[in-house]
């Protein structure tokens, strides 16, 4: 955990470097994110160990949520129940759709699309934001937005029946999931990294409760069964958590795997059905989540599409169905308390899902990799300041001194939105301030220029000395 917090700062630092700023003054405002997975692995060992701090200072009484669920439907298109649009099969003909208010809560995203409608890859892409992600890139250090909430206190929990891959449960503190993925003889594992207090029971004794709900069920009764016992189970978390860690924050992430296997084997219009008992089974949670001040992220990894209305089996991934609205266009509905209900127009992409469930933490974007923006729900902004040790920053607007602090992440949450603020920063590099008007979360960095060969410097003639060697290595294999 300290590693990886060192690590982020340092290649904030390299981050400088390479966006080739002032050097005489040390404030930034980061919006893109570039760096090569190349440079974050050798970073990792380059890290040195270092003290730091986090100050969360919350003005104006906002409501936060003490907690988020995101929660990945696999499978499901929103074409097949958004009121905006009607599905079409491959041969154009219109297919079945049904109503669904209970998935259309709270601020609704109507235009996302994902880059790759395959499980693994998209899963990848909603966890570290960044739409060329693969499940590789989920393991590097600062990559997701688990790494974030983990930095924070927050613990990552998750019940995964598909996209549970090893780099995804390798991210978790605590993970349920299918290892088979398979609904006529179901296997439930429990991976225990670094498990919170009663979570592991709870979760083993929700594995023992799987068959009851499979109990002499077949065909499209059993899908559905399939799916209710994921979002149950998850529903005890959540209802665990606020009940008896109220003070504990947490991400939930759950993936229920039953339409999209309805889509493969069962069709189109058992596909469709399960949309409907989703929209019934899901109900107690939102109830759950809402009166609990919990954030809930609805969403899915890719849409499903079909040959022809009626159509025994369906796909996403490969050849013809790939490149389909229905494939590509998936729901984002969040309901927080810290967010008005809404119908969002514009158009998203997959990629702004994790930088929008930071923001709506009041979480900073630090992920690595990330080239999705944070979709603007949250009815207030936040400034992150990330410092040196012995900063002093203070927050002005019409010249009053709104808050401050010093230490090394402070988080300033709660400030009313399009107003005009200056931030001052004081400390061992000397005095900076910068005048900005907050029309959304804003990242600052105030770190240090060291005179002489600090330690950037340091890293940076290391970086370059390791890709020579490579290089001259190279050159001899090609010589040989
Ligand atoms: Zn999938």
């Amino acid at each position: 955990m300290r590693d990886s917090r060192v690590a982020w700062s340092i290649l904030e630092r390299l981050g400088r470097l390479d966006r080739g700023s002032n050097p005489r003054c040390p404030i930034q405002v980061f919006d893109g994110r570039s760096m090569k997975k190349v440079i974050a692995f050798l970073l990792i060992l380059l890290t040195a160990n270092a003290v730091y701090g986090v100050s969360e200072i919350t003005l104006n009484d906002v409501e936060r949520p003490n907690g988020a669920v995101l929660f990945i439907v696999d499978g499901l298109g929103s074409s097949y129940f958004y009121p905006e649009y009607t599905p079409y099969a491959i041969d154009g003909n219109g297919l079945l759709k049904t109503d669904a208010p209970n998935l259309t809560f709270g601020s609704r995203v109507v235009d996302v699309k994902v880059p790759t409608p395959s499980t693994g890859i998209a899963h990848s892409v909603i966890v570290t934001g960044y739409s060329g992600a693969d499940e590789e890139l989920v393991g590097y250090p600062d990559a997701t937005l688990y790494d974030v909430t983990r930095r924070y206190g927050f613990i990552n929990m998750a019940i995964m029946q598909k996209g549970d891959f090893s780099n995804m449960r390798k991210e978790q503190d605590i993970i349920m999931y299918s290892p088979n993925n398979s609904i006529n003889n179901p296997s439930v594992s429990i991976q225990a990294n670094n498990p919170y207090d009663g979570i592991y029971e709870l979760m083993y004794d929700w594995k023992m409760k799987f068959p009851a709900y499979l109990d002499n069920k077949s065909g499209y009764e059993r899908y559905s069964a399939y799916n209710k016992w994921g979002i149950d189970a998850a529903s005890a978390v959540v209802w665990e958590m606020a009940a008896k860690h109220p003070s504990q924050r947490f991400l939930l992430t759950v993936n229920i795997g039953a339409i999209d296997s309805g889509g493969h084997y069962l069709g189109n219009d058992d596909y469709v059905r399960l949309i409907s008992d989703l929209d019934r089974d899901f109900y107690p949670l939102y109830e759950m989540a809402s009166e609990n001040n919990i954030a809930l992220f609805f969403t899915a990894d890719h849409g499903m599409s079909f040959a022809v209305k009626g159509a025994q089996r369906g796909g996403h991934g490969s050849g013809k169905y790939s490149s389909m609205q229905e494939s590509l266009r998936i729901p984002f509905a969040v309901f927080s308390s810290n967010v008005d209900a809404g119908v969002l127009q514009g158009e998203y992409g997959q990629e702004d899902i994790a930088p929008t469930v930071l923001g709506v933490l009041d979480l900073p974007d630090t992920l690595q990799y990330g080239d999705g923006e944070a979709i603007n729900l949250k009815n207030y902004a936040s400034v992150f300041v990330n410092a040196d040790t012995g900063y002093n920053v203070s927050l002005w607007s019409n010249g009053v001194r709104v808050t401050g602090g010093s230490d090394s992440e402070l988080v300033f949450a709660g400030l009313p939105l399009n107003a005009n603020y200056r931030i001052e920063a004081a400390g061992s590099g000397g005095k900076y301030d910068e005048e900005f008007v907050l029309d959304s979360d804003k990242l600052f960095s105030f770190i240090d220029d060291k005179p002489g060969f600090g330690k950037r410097e340091m890293i940076a003639a290391g970086l370059i000395m390791v890709v020579n060697v490579a290089g001259l290595i190279v050159i001899r294999r090609i010589k040989d």
